[in-house]
């Protein structure tokens, strides 16, 4: 909805300049624009349908079977702590229930557990689409910027395989796959924790 409420304010806009000029005179323009401007916009965005969640490349270090768990966290794991909140909607911004969140990712010295299941864990969203990850920050490895990897799925809906960022990194203006849309909004706790939220658009069918 972000990124379309300004796209749809300047094709109406248009729209209502062009109508002013030919049909009625260039001097009814500035009611035009302003009779145009809150109430169709308005309309316009119930019947405008989200821009679904961008995705991005697997990778090559997903591993299907992860085990069912909301917190990542084990005894002695390295890396601050972040738990990422968030929805999972469809295109009308209704949450969905049920929705497959499958998230995986390196530790805090950018590696990844390809013998085992560390940082790697799956779960479903409550009946209001409501999710909640706790793990740590993930480190860098070469070519890549922070980043956490995650498949969503709503029930029926074909499967999102995209890729969660972080703020500030500089790495992420030198990595190919960083998309400013896919950064989580960080809060820093002040007890050396983060919180994060994060919503994603998924299809449902
Ligand atoms: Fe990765």
């Amino acid at each position: 909805m972000t990124y379309r409420t300004p796209i749809t304010r300047f094709v109406r806009i248009g729209i209502g300049v062009a109508a002013a000029g030919t049909i009625l005179g260039a001097t009814l323009a500035p009611m035009v624009l302003a009779q145009t401007s809150p109430a169709q916009t308005a309309q316009a965005q119930t019947a405008d349908s989200l821009a679904l969640t961008v995705a991005e490349t697997e990778g090559p270090y997903f591993k299907a079977g992860s085990p069912e768990a909301t917190n990542l966290l084990q005894d002695g794991m390295q890396g601050q702590v972040i738990t990422v909140t968030g929805q999972v909607v469809d295109q009308n911004g209704q949450p969905v229930a049920n929705a497959l969140l499958d998230f995986w990712q390196a530790n805090s010295s950018g590696a990844y557990d390809n013998s085992g299941y560390t940082l790697r864990g799956h779960q479903y969203t409550d009946a209001n689409g409501n999710y909640t990850l706790t793990t740590v920050v993930p480190g860098l490895y070469p070519g890549r910027t922070e980043h956490i990897h995650v498949k969503v799925e709503a029930p029926n809906g074909p499967m999102l395989t995209t890729q969660l960022f972080f703020p500030g990194v500089a790495q992420n203006a030198r990595d190919g796959i960083f998309d400013p849309s896919l950064l989580l909004n960080v809060t820093d706790n002040g007890d050396s924790t983060l919180s994060a939220t994060y919503n994603f658009v998924v299809a449902t069918a």
